[in-house]
């Protein structure tokens, strides 16, 4: 996990982009001028959506509950990419990177069959607006983030000949709640319980994209946990952008710590995680809840950003490098080990060589298991985008590798001592040619391993570990 990467696809078809003809004229293909039909008008039957993803967990999950939506009104998911009606892309802004991905993307559909109706959601929707349709005018459907809510609306419009339907509405304080969610996963099951963000950190989009915060009815989120169970799911993850800084909006008004008691507490749910954690609402009580549920994982992701006060006073993190660490000794201090993530964003606006020091001696402090490490990416509609004393390009390069390296380093060290250690494994996947088995711990540590049993998928199972890497641990299942 120390790699530094700009973006996470996933795609909910599952199937490779197939490259498209960049000449016109073949039979499917036509300039780009040429007008779109609508989406009534192009399809037999029930018509196929595919949607391709881009960003965070939270985006996966939004991707699985529009899915929910298409499937209740009747459309079908696309075996791949070529045979869909409706092509969605979920979007992700972020990081300068993550936004050319997406209009790289939408650039192999210039010349696409007039049969293709292109969507864009999420946040490079809310963040472009309409200027989407101004360099991808084949595209008929804009989403923000924060309007997922009208989707069907906008999806009637669409097949009652809409061209160029749009919602970007951030005045709300609804959450996306869907009757269906269609889940990729189906082991570990994604619920968001908190959406938008009302912290200001001054190199983020989320805000302007994701709108304010609002947090989901904590009825509404147990139900959904119930049912989940029922239908075989033993692994719930909560999904916020700050999901620490949950206020259920009901007369039960119950907090964060409350919630997490009650989800681990559904019969059948035997692991809970939460992403991500900001350390402004990381309470002691947390950790409180970790040590005494069991069904509480054993993992925490707490981003820190820099090891440096000053810089993180710039970020306008709200905390402290004391502060901070004086939230991870709390942590450490748990009766049983809790693995700790973050991420770090290095070549922020001044950061100098002592500022970037501390971030690599907060590393070896604080010892992670995994760290997600990025260049600063200036982002439109933050204030750090007009920050004086930019750090050339080259030298946030520098320091990113310097980080990696040093993280690697750590990880390497750290893993080496669970040698020999035993842990319950959540089976999520199967290796044929390596012959190898695949999971998570609870301490959300991948670990691959031989087994001489069958069907292990979905099982919790015990393994010893033989061999460790930096990002992950290789072993035998203790029979
Ligand atoms: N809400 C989370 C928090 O407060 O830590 C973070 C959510 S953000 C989607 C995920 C990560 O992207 C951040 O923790 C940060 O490290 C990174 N990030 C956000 N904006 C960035 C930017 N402009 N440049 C580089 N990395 C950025
Ligand atoms: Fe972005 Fe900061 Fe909100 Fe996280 S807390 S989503 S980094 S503004």
């Amino acid at each position: 996990m120390s790699k530094a990467f700009d973006i996470w696809i996933e795609s909910l078809a599952a199937t490779a982009l197939p490259s498209l003809p960049s000449a016109t004229g073949a039979g499917d293909y036509y300039p780009e001028r040429v007008v779109r039909p609508n989406l009534s008008s192009t399809v037999a039957g029930g018509k196929r959506f595919h949607i391709e993803t881009f960003g965070c967990q939270m985006n996966a999950h939004d991707s699985e509950k529009v899915a929910g939506v298409l499937l209740e009104r009747g459309y079908r998911a696309a075996e791949n990419l070529a045979q869909a009606d409706l092509v969605l892309y979920n979007t992700c802004s972020i990081r300068e990177k993550a936004a050319q991905k997406v209009f790289s993307r939408l650039g192999e559909f210039r010349y696409a069959s007039p049969r293709k109706v292109i969507a864009v959601l999420g946040c490079l929707a809310q963040q472009e607006g309409e200027e989407i349709f101004e360099r991808a005018p084949w595209v008929s459907l804009v989403c923000g983030s924060a309007s997922y809510r009208k989707l069907p609306e906008l999806l009637t419009e669409l097949e009652e000949g809409g061209r160029r339907v749009m919602s970007l509405d951030l005045d709300t304080d609804e959450t996306f709640e869907t009757e269906i969610t269609r889940r990729d996963n189906p082991f570990r099951a994604y619920l968001t319980i908190i959406e938008g963000c009302d912290y200001a950190c001054s190199y983020c989009v989320v805000p302007h994209t994701r709108g304010p915060e609002r947090s989901r009815a904590s009825d509404s989120i147990l139900s959904e946990v119930r049912r989940l169970a029922d239908a075989g799911y033993t692994e719930i993850q909560l999904l916020g952008q700050t999901v620490n800084s949950y206020r259920d909006p009901s007369p039960r008004g119950i907090d964060f710590v409350a919630l997490l008691r009650a989800v681990a507490a559904v019969e059948g749910i035997r692991r809970v995680r939460f992403t991500t954690s900001h350390p402004n609402d990381f309470h002691r009580e947390i950790v409180e809840a970790i040590d005494e549920v069991p069904a509480l994982c054993d993992h925490v992701h707490l981003p820190v950003q820099s090891g440096s006060t000053s810089i993180l006073r710039a970020m306008r993190r709200t905390y402290t490098r004391d502060e901070y660490l004086e939230k991870i000794s709390w942590v450490r201090a748990a009766s049983r080990p809790i693995s700790l993530t973050t991420d770090i964003i290095v070549g922020f606006p001044g950061e100098t060589e002592e500022d970037f020091e501390e971030t690599l001696t907060l590393l070896d402090t604080v010892g992670y298991d995994g760290v997600f490490s990025f260049k600063y990416s200036p982002r439109p509609n933050t204030t750090a985008s007009s920050m004086a004393d930019a750090v050339p390009e080259e030298e946030k390069s520098r320091r990113l590798a310097v980080a990696m390296d040093r993280q690697r380093e750590i990880q390497i060290a750290r893993n080496q001592k669970l040698v020999g250690a035993a842990f319950e494994i959540l089976v999520d996947a199967r290796h044929e040619a390596r012959g190898q088995w695949a999971g998570r711990s609870t301490s959300n540590r991948m670990v691959n391993f031989t087994s001489p049993r069958e069907n292990l998928l979905g099982q919790y199972v015990q393994v010893k570990v033989t061999r460790a890497g930096p990002n992950s641990l290789v072993g035998d299942e203790v029979v």
